[in-house]
């Protein structure tokens, strides 16, 4: 299993396969030692220490390249130590333009850690690249971008903000979590690095945290590898384990939420207890015509929505809920509903995360694989049975 021109179905299922050559199993063997035999004359050939390369995590990186169209990958303990390990690249002065309604963990990063190094940030809307190309500064490095965003699905215009961002030779990352590399491949639109959180889709069944970045230049590969040993940051062979045995699924679970999610969404649309409905696929999403440009196989498994009426409609609902778990994480194959206001986004000060837009009416729903009849019956129950208020709201 070599050839990269099979089909992205056909590359998830053979992640791991390549042969033993001693013992010819057909899964990867977890290679949980920590240190490997040297011999002279080569003592710096092949692997030496597991925090520096391990031959499961080598493999489990290699794969995910190929699936993400690009040239090498690397693996890190955590998507936010991803993020954390791509920013040891810059130094004091340096300034990064990251995209307005990120992730929360994101959000605390650069505007609680990042910034006490030092290191300039701004947060951008990058819903015009015009707009956005007057934000650049002579000291900006890294544009942080995704796509969509989290938790209102916002959808930038990709091409033309890496377009101007390589005019001004910023680093452009991508974190491409939402729409997995089943849905979007950045790398194919110029990005330079493309980031997941694989604790979410890639990984799929909610029992791996892990963070990989994928990118074709060698430069960056090489700048990037040199952190990942001496910041070490790195996942355990067990877990690059469980992660390629997710992946084989990837092509069939992305296609389940793609199908279930568009669904939902129509359902969601039509109840009289939901305000208003966000997903890039319903005809009613602002950027609804640039998602049919961007995802040619589907516009992913999360919604946002909004529940009618004060807080307590929205926690009712919560309550009310039976099948979905209320559960911050996302991804999984099992759908769980997320209140950002009050997990994931509860690092954001509250007038910040206001004026974002994350009200407290605001609901994140992940929507699993499920069939989709049980999905759809437990949201209407909850939504039927939020109690009619006779004050006016
Ligand atoms: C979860 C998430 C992260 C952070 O990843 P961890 O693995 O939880 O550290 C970053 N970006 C997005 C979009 C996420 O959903």
């Amino acid at each position: 299993m070599k050839s990269t021109s099979y089909n992205f179905d056909t590359l998830a299922v053979h992640i791991d396969q390549e042969h033993n050559a001693e013992k010819g199993a057909v899964v990867i063997p977890i290679t949980l030692s920590t240190t490997f035999e040297k011999k002279y004359p080569n003592i710096h050939e092949g692997f030496e220490y597991a925090r520096t390369n391990n031959p499961t995590r080598q493999k489990l990186e290699k794969s995910v390249a190929d699936l993400e169209k690009g040239k090498w990958g690397l693996a890190f303990s955590s998507g936010s130590a991803t993020l954390s390990t791509i920013c040891q690249l810059f130094e004091t002065g340096d300034h990064i333009l990251v995209i307005d309604d990120v992730y929360g963990g994101t959000h605390r990063y650069f505007s609680q850690v990042l910034v006490k190094s030092g290191i300039q940030f701004n947060f951008s809307d990058m819903m015009h690249a015009e707009t956005f190309e007057k934000e650049i500064r002579p000291s900006t490095k890294m544009v942080w971008i995704e796509i969509p965003t989290n938790p209102l699905l916002k959808i930038c215009p990709l091409t033309e903000i890496i377009e101007v961002s390589k005019k001004h030779q910023l680093l452009v990352v991508v974190d491409n979590t939402f729409m997995s590399p089943y849905n979007l491949n950045p790398l194919t639109l110029g990005a330079d690095i493309v980031v997941h959180s694989a604790t979410k889709y890639l990984n799929g069944h909610s029992d791996v945290v892990m963070g990989l970045a994928i990118g074709n230049d060698l430069g960056i590969y090489e700048r990037l590898k040199f952190l990942q040993n001496a910041s070490g940051m790195t996942p355990s062979p067990f877990d690059c384990y469980l992660l390629m045995r997710g992946i084989k699924t990837l092509s069939i679970r992305i296609k389940a939420h793609n199908e279930n999610a568009i669904r939902v969404a129509e359902f969601l649309e039509k109840h009289p207890n939901v305000e208003r409905v966000i997903y890039p696929g319903l005809p009613s999403h602002p950027q609804h015509s640039r998602a049919i440009q961007l995802f040619e196989k589907g516009y992913g498994g999360i919604i946002s929505f909004f529940i009618r009426g004060d807080l307590s409609k929205t926690i009712e609902f919560f309550q009310n809920l039976s099948l979905i778990v209320l559960a911050s994480s996302l991804g999984g194959v099992e759908s769980l509903c997320n209140h950002p206001a009050f997990l994931t986004h509860s690092a954001v000060p509250q007038d910040i995360r206001l004026k974002m837009g994350i009200t407290d009416n605001l609901v994140r729903l992940s929507v699993g694989i499920e069939h989709i009849d049980d999905i759809i019956n437990d949201l209407k129950q909850a939504l039927d049975r939020i109690s009619t208020q006779t004050s006016a709201q």
